[in-house]
């Protein structure tokens, strides 16, 4: 997807800085960051949004699951704790449309979210 962001730093044509990456998956520094460590996680097949997920392609999202507690760990915030968070669609504030977990940590962090 030439026009998608998230698949422009996967390809490399963007710059991100990568805190971990293989051949399904990418996880980078969010560039405005809403916590001390803010990183997304996003699957490098362009899935637009959980709404887009189905039997077919859902490996990925076992393997980003199955994933996160190794970053999260190399994040130092695997003891300290951590939120993962998913937008989907115009509600949620969704701005990019390649599915992306947001893994947020480093500090307390206030239930519910506005
Ligand atoms: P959303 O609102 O859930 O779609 O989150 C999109 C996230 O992508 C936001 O937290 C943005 O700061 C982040 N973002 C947008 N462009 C870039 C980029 O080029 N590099 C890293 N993060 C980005």
């Amino acid at each position: 997807m030439d026009d998608c962001i998230f698949c422009r730093i996967v390809d490399k044509q963007i710059p991100s800085r990568i805190v971990y990456e293989d051949d399904s998956i990418l996880a980078f520094h969010d560039i405005d960051p809403k916590a001390p460590v803010h990183v997304l996680v996003i699957p490098k097949q362009h899935i637009p949004s959980i709404n887009e997920v189905t039997q077919e392609n859902s490996q990925v999202i076992a393997h980003i699951f199955a994933t996160m507690p190794k970053i999260a760990q190399q994040l130092g915030i695997k003891d300290s704790g951590y939120r993962v968070v998913v937008n989907c669609g115009k509600d949620a504030g969704q701005a990019v449309n390649h599915l992306h977990y947001h893994v947020l940590g480093g500090r307390s962090l206030t239930w519910p979210p506005g």
